[in-house]
């Protein structure tokens, strides 16, 4: 094992995607980045890779144990001026499988370890080259299926999520400081922070906190979406209609990868909206006499669903079938309802009570018509308008917002401790907890599973 004594391993990966293409960029970082780089890049003209200026290309030739592998160009990078804060190499050759591949071995074989990972990435943030949001932000950029997913992820890659928080965190443990004074010293009367001003200091702070939770739906929407299931009995349309969606929207469609396949599962962007779509029709096209079960199992995909999309034959009279899924809808909280009356084409029989629904809508799968109004339904429901991400601090996801939320729920507790009589150090607690759970959505006192956990969602060379 290579192992360099004074820090971490020094490690290489392609961080071009694997395959045939252009060019191959084999990256190596660490501390004998430059010395493996000189083992196995000759610069024309002599000149060893470590002595070349920091930052400028240079061509050379690519070779190992006398033999030849590949031309290209080599690049210096000066720890800390690098991504990840260590001395770092980058190499571009041409881009083919087997010779991107030799020059990767061959980087082993000088010393190099394979990088993990997201392992580029979480060293630069180890070396404090990028905060934890800023980190999460490189996937947002890799993983953005619409512009303004894109700009939010930029967003957070400039760092300005990370500079609200660290505002609200110094503010907080400036409070926790002073409330420090008085648990020193509870006889003297040295605080200068009286209770009065104690639980304005709080209350400010968890006005910015729940205004910056709140910011959590907008991202929601573009950047993870939102659950929606499409559901009623079979031979509605919702197949059909779960494929015009998709259909209208073919550029930015992508499957899920790891979910159950006896429903479908789908990405759709309706104008930068994020829609993660379920069609339950799945199940009765395998299990043809299984229809009833199938809707059972679509009652129970309704559970995590933000939005219903509930079909109905506009043609016929509503059965109990109908009734049974209106009921169940209409039963569900914290989630929005869109009711489509399809088949218009055939008739208007379809009668029953849809109340409980924010948008009834006529459809006709076929022609097709009506999709634009569910369309500005959705946009109506779910869109956070041109909200400007790279002015507002705005939270990327769900690990963020839980931390996020904790940190307002101790600063609640403290405000009620100090209204029940209790004593600014007693409220220090609450601040202290809150300040933990603030330092977790930005990496300042996240534990090392969590980040571990997140560079695992990176690819490696990232
Ligand atoms: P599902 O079982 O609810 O998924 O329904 P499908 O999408 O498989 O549709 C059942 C049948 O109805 C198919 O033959 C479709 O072509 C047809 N269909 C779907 N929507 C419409 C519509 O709006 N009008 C008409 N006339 N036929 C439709």
């Amino acid at each position: 094992m290579n192992t360099d004594i004074l820090g971490l391993d020094t490690v290489a990966a392609i961080s071009t995607p694997y395959g045939r293409g252009g060019i191959a960029v084999i990256r190596i970082s660490g501390e004998r980045a430059f010395d493996i780089a000189d083992k196995v890049f000759k610069v024309a003209g002599g000149v060893l890779p470590s002595s070349i200026d920091a930052n400028l290309m240079k061509y050379g030739h690519i070779c190992y144990n006398n033999e030849l592998i590949d031309s290209g160009m080599i690049v210096r990078f000066a720890a800390p001026h690098s991504y990840t804060g260590e001395d770092a190499v980058e190499i571009s050759c041409h881009g083919g499988v087997l010779v991107s591949k030799k020059v990767l071995q061959a980087v082993f074989e000088a010393g190099a370890l394979p990088a993990g990972p997201g392992e580029f990435t979480k060293r630069a943030f180890m070396n404090g080259k990028l905060s934890l949001s800023q980190a999460e932000a490189v996937i947002g950029i890799i993983d953005a299926e619409s512009t303004k997913a894109l700009r939010l992820a930029l967003s957070h890659a400039s760092g300005t999520l990370t500079k609200k928080i660290n505002a609200l965190y110094d503010e907080l443990a400036d409070l926790l400081a002073r409330s420090y004074v008085y648990s020193d010293y509870p006889d003297e009367d040295l605080s200068d922070l009286t209770v009065d001003e104690m639980k304005r200091g709080l209350n400010r702070v968890l006005e910015e906190l729940e205004a910056l939770y709140a910011t959590y739906e907008n991202a929601r929407s573009v950047n993870e979406g939102i659950y929606t299931v499409i559901t009623g009995k079979p031979n509605t349309g919702k197949s059909s209609l779960f494929n015009l969606l998709l259909g209208k929207n073919r550029a930015i469609v992508s499957d899920i990868e790891g979910t159950t396949r006896d429903f479908i599962e789908d990405n759709v962007s309706i104008n930068g909206v994020l829609l993660k779509l379920c069609d339950t029709a799945g199940i009765r096209k395998s299990q043809d006499r299984l229809e009833n079960a199938g809707i059972e199992r679509s009652l129970e995909l309704l559970d995590r669903a933000e939005l219903v999309i509930a079909v109905f034959d506009s043609s016929c009279a509503a059965d109990e079938r109908d009734i049974a899924i209106i009921e169940q809808i209409s039963k569900k909280k914290r989630c929005r309802k869109i009711a489509l009356l399809n088949k218009s084409d055939l008739g208007d029989a379809f009668s029953a009570d849809l109340s409980s629904f924010d948008f009834v809508i006529k459809t006709d799968a076929v022609t097709p018509f009506g999709i634009n109004e569910l369309e500005r339904a959705v946009l109506s429901m779910f869109d956070a308008g041109d909200i400007d991400f790279s002015e507002q601090a705005t939270i990327a996801n769900a690990r963020q917002a839980a931390s996020i939320r904790a940190s307002c729920n101790a600063l609640i507790h403290g405000i009620r401790t100090l209204e029940d009589g209790y004593t600014q150090d007693i409220a220090g607690l609450d601040i202290e907890e809150a300040l933990a759970r603030l330092g977790e959505s930005d990496g300042r006192q996240v534990s090392e599973d969590i980040v571990d956990r997140i560079f695992h969602n990176f690819c490696v060379g990232k």
